[in-house]
């Protein structure tokens, strides 16, 4: 399958988006001219939808392959892995909207459930 087929079948105004323009037009790219036409066409704008729902399918995966796994983000969290394993978590964070929005809503989450069982654990009895 090729985003450019039937590229100016149902177009209202051809010459439809090439794939080049559709791709920028999925990523927020957008000029004048081509945001112009989506505006126009129910076609051409059908296709910017389906190039983002692809490329938001093949991020997720791409992220997800390398991803370390939860416990290992939740352990980044409570600062129990030794320095190297944090260094190629901090890395990855870099990296990783995906990641990185997991740990953030864990500190957050940390930080706003004092009783959580992971506090639990390291508070000392008086
Ligand atoms: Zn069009
Ligand atoms: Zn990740």
């Amino acid at each position: 399958m090729t985003i450019d087929d039937g590229r100016d079948e149902g177009c209202v105004a051809p010459p439809g988006l090439s794939s080049t323009e559709v791709v920028a037009a999925a990523d927020g790219e957008i000029d004048e001219q081509a945001r112009a036409h989506l505006q126009e066409c129910p076609h051409c704008a059908a296709r910017v939808q389906q190039m983002r729902q692809i490329q938001s399918r093949l991020r997720r995966q791409l992220y997800r392959l390398f991803c370390p796994k939860t416990d290992l983000l939740v352990d980044y969290c409570q600062g129990l892995l030794d320095p190297y394993q944090r260094t190629v978590i901090t890395h990855h964070l870099a990296t990783c909207p995906c990641c990185a929005g997991e740990v953030a809503l864990m500190e957050s989450g940390q930080r706003h459930a004092p009783s959580s069982p992971t506090r639990c654990r390291t508070r000392r009895r008086p």
